[in-house]
């Protein structure tokens, strides 16, 4: 097999039959001309079914998990609700993280819910807790987001395919935050990968878009029967948008690594500044789980901010949230921009009062690829 960054630009991305252009086209149609009633042409019929620049970054994206098979959705939360209706039936419940996506969260606890598939928020890094809360039975899926959003928790992905394989149940790996440039959940033992690619995967903050990616066939055919008869297929464009963003993933992912890094080296040194999460410190309680399992730490960093009790500490958060200028106060992350957010009140807010809710003097920043120095200095004047 070639390497990553080889594969990125060229795996499923042929210079184009017809014309020889070097970048996959981006074929706006929705319908096919059949040669006689049923001749279809490369198999194309109908844009939901199959498009071919969706096949081209489905056949990239699996590609670069190691995986057999992907599909590509019009969100994250399209994917994730895909694949839970396809494996969770009536009576059914999901094993999850205590820190999981709040948009998860709530796709299973209000979503799901109401047609009978329960839920199990657990520490995954309490293996036997783990083990206790899958029930052979009924326990269709354990849900793991490594590193996990906002809070940069590592999960052992290999320790958590080993309990919920001998329990028969799946384990799905959420790996939005590493990109498969720094994690391959797959070749760890996950089952089902799933991005929102609208984050590291987009990488450009201008397209929102999911994707499930697998090697086993068979899964691979229910997923994709659903991703057709419920068709929350993305549309070519955005399809396309991604497919040109993981040609430079590589490269991103390596500055938001070098970036993140120095930021949380120099929050730690900070007197506002409590916990910094990030799980290439070697004081993250996970670290040495994150050094065996990624191959860099990205540039995701959240951090607390000291106060003299809880109602100043989140005052401060919000100061800093609001003064900083280079870091764009706004949801989602990835980009190649950097943004700063309060998790308490704008991404997790609908976890609030629930087993998930997050501390309010948290803050999470995307460290995008600026000029580090420049980053630094806009959060030390926010700080001050
Ligand atoms: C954003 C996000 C999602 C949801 O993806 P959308 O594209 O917003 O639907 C899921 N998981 C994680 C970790 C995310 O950050």
């Amino acid at each position: 097999m070639t390497g990553f960054n080889t594969r990125a630009i060229h795996a499923g991305q042929e210079p184009d039959p017809a014309t020889g252009a070097v970048i996959p086209p981006l074929h706006l149609t929705t319908t096919y001309k059949q040669d006689g009633v049923g001749g279809l042409r490369g198999g194309y019929e109908y844009s939901r079914s199959a498009n071919p620049t969706r096949d081209t970054l489905q056949t990239a994206l699996a590609s670069l998990e190691q995986g057999t098979r992907a599909m590509t959705f019009a969100s994250g939360l399209a994917a994730e609700d895909t694949l839970l209706r396809t494996v969770c039936r009536p009576g059914d419940s999901v094993v999850l993280g205590g820190d999981a996506y709040g948009g998860t969260y709530r796709l299973i606890s209000r979503v799901m819910a109401p047609w009978g598939v329960g839920h199990q928020p657990v520490d995954l890094n309490d293996l036997d807790a783990v083990r206790a809360a899958v029930a052979p039975e009924t326990t269709r899926v354990v849900w793991c987001e490594t590193p996990s959003n906002p809070l940069l928790n590592v999960a052992d992905i290999a320790a958590l395919a080993e309990i919920a394989h001998a329990a028969g149940t799946l384990l799905v790996v959420d790996n939005t935050f590493a990109s498969p440039y720094l994690q391959q959940p797959l070749t760890l033992g996950a089952d089902v990968v799933v991005h929102s690619t609208t984050k590291y995967l987009g990488g450009h903050s201008d397209v929102v878009g999911g994707a499930l990616v697998v090697a086993d066939d068979e899964l691979g055919e229910q997923l994709a029967f659903l991703q057709n008869a419920a068709g929350a297929v993305n549309g070519p464009f955005d399809a396309w948008l991604v497919l040109r963003s993981l040609k430079t993933l590589g490269v991103r992912m390596e500055r938001h690594s070098a970036n993140g890094a120095r930021i949380a080296e120099w929050l730690l040194e900070h007197p506002a500044v409590g916990d910094v999460l990030y799980p290439g410190l070697p004081q993250h309680r996970n670290h040495e789980v994150a050094a065996s399992q990624m191959s860099g730490f990205g540039g995701m960093v959240s951090f607390r901010l000291r106060g003299t009790d809880r109602a100043s500490a989140e005052e401060a958060a919000l100061r800093v949230c609001e003064r900083t200028e280079l870091f764009t106060l706004a949801e989602s992350l990835g980009g190649v921009e950097s943004l700063v957010e309060h998790p308490h009140r704008m991404t997790h807010a609908s976890a609030a009062g629930s087993p998930l809710e997050v501390p309010a003097d948290l803050v999470r920043l995307s460290v995008g690829i600026e000029d580090v120095d420049d980053l630094i200095a806009d959060l030390d004047q926010a700080l001050t």
